[in-house]
This record gives structure tokens, C-alpha cells and sequence, in this order.
């Protein structure tokens, strides 16, 4: 239903009468009815993990529905990007103390979370308490040492003092053993990588109090080496304790999911404009989903809601339209990378490419980590930063002004720094004209409370209109967005 209220306050002219079809199909209601399905059935749509194929079916499925053309790999829409996945197995996995009958199999007890490859690693074991001081373990102490480490809680710099020392691996005591872990990783980068998502390479366990006091109990430990001034004693053992990790590790294709609409006119159809979001997040890990509702389900749904207009608008743009929903964004623009180095467009031709990742939220609170930066919710109802416009072409940021007018949003351009941080910035590294619309920081950025309840779906249906407009107006404009700007 047309609602008086569908756009913001800012809005002065109507959309284009034959734009109106398409434009009309735009609403709350769809988008909450696809992002529903995005952010709770998919299990966080880690890149390798069924959620994400789940999610990526559902995408292709829609394209299909609308009659797009698939320009993936065989005649479908999964242009298949190379990961590696492993998993930890717990048969064949224990935790050992040599020359003793000591084992703790692999299970309830005891489970290696980022192992990406099977291993058997043998060393003294360190027990570390850290203390309520901030801890330093400079000298060395846990060089090459597997680490049992105590504690709720444990400081983020406590953790990163220990990593910094090159243990040979860190256990951790905690009150529940999660799952069997999963990680995965781009191909290019080998599979020996445990954990580097976060730049830790130290492979990290997780045991149970009862079997660490059963392996600290069948151990002879030396007295506390007290450093004066240290906050954290440790104890090592006499003898050796050995992990065994036996990890599953294959290589399976991800997909972008990429569709056509092509252009109306003979010549001009032969040029792209690219619309895109990145359809994976950060999954699910251990037994915590992270939804990721607008990071990027937002940008994913206005994709598909783009889609559904230009596919039902009786007037069609005559560019040809390439719709593109990413794989391993959040594993460093992985997917993205792969497609400007295995186009299926001539990338020369695109003449646009118009990236939204978060476009569903009113920035709150700290921005981008900056404590002097802080913004307020009430006052970025119709705020979205628009990002990179003007970076190759001033011309784009024109278009996007004048598609605008329609909608009302207030942009705050790139005042977080953010250019680099998508999918869209693979396409600019190549000449190609873009802009990012990006809503902001929440303290919900990257945690499992990025959920659906909190979407602001009108400002999610009028970043897919903007860009509706944008495409069409860019498409049937004779001449693409000029580069007028010298880097
Ligand atoms: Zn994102």
C-alpha cells in the first residue's frame, strides 16, 4: 500500500510516473519479510557453513522467480569462490601426560577451538592464575610452553600478553567445553592459520575444571616462580603433556550470488552497473549465532528488493544490471576479490558499482571505537553516510543528489573512515566509479545482538529506492559517470 509516510521528512519531488511500478514494490513489509529469513534461519551466514548456503539458495532462488539471468559458474547463479573449512574431530583427539596412563579423550571435557590442520604438539605445561594487576609476561615464561590458563573473564590485554609470548598452545578453563569448532580460510593463504581471523596464530583449547584439576592433580609442578612485582605466578610441569588434534580440512566453493538484468537498448546494454552487498557474516561459532541483520542482511535484502522492482517495472534500464550478493566480506572482501579477478562482465565495462553494507540502523554511541565521536539515535533517523562518491567520479555523487530528492535522506559522507571497508572497494582499486551507503556504528556492530527487531525497515526500503533511482538514472543517461577526479 502507497503510505503518505514512506519517505523522510526531507523528500521534495516525486519519483519519475514510470519508475512508480518498480519504486511501489518497495517496501517495509518486503524487506522485513526477507531480512526475517536472512538474519533468523541462516545461522549467521558464515562463509562455508550451510547457513550461508542457505542463505545464498534463497538468493538465487528469488533471482530466478524474477526471470534474472544467472552469471555464475555453469549457467547458474553460485559463482563458486575456493575456501578451506576444517573441523576439530573429537575421535582421535586427546590430551595426553607422557610416561603416565593420563589421557583425557577429546569431548565434554576438553576440545581445541582454532586448530585449522591435525597436530600433535608436546611441551611443559605452564598453569598461569593470572591476578587482579595487569600482567606482564615479558621474560619469556611461556615461550613454547602449552598454557592452562584460569580465570573468567580474563582481560583482553592479559590474553594478548600471553599470546605475544609464543606459547606452544593456550587451554583455557572454563565452566562448559564448547562444540567442535569450525574455522575456515581463503585457499591463497594455506590451510596452517589457526585462528587468524583475529591475527592469533596460537592454536586455543578449552577445558573443564574437573579435567583440569585431574591433569594438574597427575602432574609434579614446580613452586610458583614469584617475580617481584608480577601479579600472575606459574607453575610448569616436571614431565610433558602432548595435544593430539585431529582436525577434518577440506576445500569446498562458496558462493557470490550474481544475476543480470539485461539493458534495454542494443549498445548501451552492452555496460554494467553493479549493485551489491555481502551476503555472509560472521556465522555461527561454537553454539553463539551471530544474525548479522544489518551487517549485511540489510544490504543483501535492498539488493534483492532492487531486484524485484526493475524485474516488475514495465520500463526497463538500458544498461545492463548486474546484481551481486557476496561471500567472505567479513574474512577480508574475499568474495568480491574474486569476482573483479574472475569477472563475468568485462569489468571495464561497468560503469558503476553502488555497495550497501549496513543500511538499516540510527547510529548510536561511540563511532568507529572514537570516544570523542559520539552519536545519538533520534538525530540519525534519516541519516546515512554515503560513502566514496565523489571519490572517482563527482558526477555519481550528482546522480545520487538528484535521486535524492525523492527520498530525503540527510548524508553525513565518510566522517568514520570506512572507504576501504567493503566489497565496493575492490571495484574502485579498479577505476570503477562507486559509492558505499553505510548507516554507522551501534554497540551491536559484530555481536550476537545485531538482530532483526532492532532494523529500522524504512530506512532500509529508501536505501533500496535511492539506489533504484540511481541505477536508472545512471543506466539511461547516454554518457556514464565521467572520472574527473585525479588520484
Ligand atoms: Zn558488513
Amino acid at each position: 500500500m502507497a503510505c503518505a509516510f514512506a519517505q523522510f521528512p526531507g523528500t521534495t519531488a516525486p519519483p519519475p510516473a514510470d519508475l512508480k511500478k518498480g519504486w511501489d514494490s518497495i517496501s517495509m513489509n518486503q524487506a522485513r519479510e526477507i531480512l526475517t529469513f536472512l538474519a533468523n534461519e541462516c545461522e549467521g551466514r558464515g562463509s562455508g557453513q550451510p547457513g550461508f548456503q542457505k542463505a545464498a539458495d534463497y538468493v538465487a532462488a528469488h533471482f530466478k522467480a524474477w526471470g534474472l539471468k544467472p552469471m555464475g559458474d555453469n549457467g547458474t547463479y553460485f559463482q563458486n569462490v575456493p575456501f578451506n573449512v576444517s573441523h576439530f574431530v573429537d575421535a582421535g583427539s586427546s590430551l595426553d601426560v607422557l610416561g603416565s596412563d593420563k589421557s583425557i579423550a577429546a569431548g565434554p571435557d576438553f576440545r581445541m577451538t582454532t586448530a585449522a590442520a591435525s597436530s600433535t604438539l608436546t611441551g611443559v605445561l605452564a598453569v598461569v592464575k593470572p591476578g587482579t594487576e595487569g600482567t606482564q609476561f615479558d621474560d619469556g615464561s611461556l615461550q613454547g610452553r602449552i598454557v592452562l590458563l584460569y580465570g573468567d573473564n580474563i582481560p583482553t590485554a592479559t590474553r594478548m600478553a600471553i599470546f605475544r609470548q609464543n606459547p606452544m598452545a593456550v587451554l583455557t578453563v572454563a565452566a562448559k567445553v564448547p562444540p567442535a569448532a569450525y574455522t575456515s580460510s581463503r585457499v591463497s593463504t594455506g590451510s596452517a592459520n589457526a585462528g587468524s581471523r583475529r591475527g592469533i596464530r596460537v592454536p586455543m583449547g578449552v577445558i573443564s575444571a574437573k579435567a583440569a584439576a585431574d591433569l594438574v592433580g597427575s602432574l609434579e609442578l614446580t613452586d610458583a616462580t614469584l617475580t617481584p612485582g608480577k601479579a600472575t605466578p606459574v607453575k610448569y610441569s616436571r614431565g610433558y603433556v602432548r595435544i593430539k588434534a585431529t582436525v577434518d580440512a577440506h576445500q569446498i566453493g562458496v558462493p557470490n550470488v550474481v544475476a543480470l538484468l539485461p539493458g534495454s537498448d542494443a549498445d548501451l546494454s552492452k555496460e554494467y552497473i553493479g549493485i551489491g552487498g555481502h551476503l555472509d557474516h560472521l556465522g555461527k561459532q561454537g553454539t553463539v549465532i551471530y544474525p548479522g541483520a544489518d551487517d549485511d542482511g540489510s544490504g543483501s535484502t535492498a539488493v534483492l528488493s532492487i531486484a524485484h522492482a526493475m524485474s516488475i517495472n514495465p520500463k526497463k534500464p538500458k544498461r545492463s544490471i548486474l546484481f551481486m550478493t557476496f561471500c567472505g566480506e567479513e574474512m577480508g572482501l574475499i568474495g568480491s576479490s574474486y569476482l573483479v579477478n574472475h569477472p563475468m562482465i568485462p569489468l571495464d565495462k561497468m560503469v558503476s558499482e553502488l555497495q550497501m553494507d549496513m543500511v538499516a540502523r540510527d547510529s548510536y554511541g561511540a563511532q568507529n571505537g572514537d570516544q570523542r565521536r559520539i552519536d545519538v539515535e533520534k538525530e540519525n533517523l534519516d541519516t546515512i553516510r554515503l560513502v566514496g562518491s565523489k571519490r572517482i567520479s563527482t558526477e555519481l555523487d550528482k546522480v545520487i543528489q538528484e535521486a535524492n530528492k525523492c527520498i530525503g535522506f540527510k548524508f553525513k559522507y565518510d566522517a568514520e573512515d570506512v572507504y576501504t571497508r567493503s566489497d565496493h572497494y575492490n571495484f574502485a582499486s579498479r577505476g570503477i566509479p562507486i559509492a558505499f551507503l553505510f548507516d554507522g556504528f551501534t554497540p551491536d556492530y559484530h555481536q550476537p545482538s545485531d538482530t532483526v527487531d532492532k532494523i529500522d525497515f524504512l530506512k532500509l526500503a529508501n536505501s533500496a529506492k535511492l539506489y533504484y533511482l540511481t541505477a536508472y538514472a545512471i543506466s539511461d543517461n547516454p554518457v556514464p559517470p565521467v572520472h574527473d577526479v585525479k588520484n
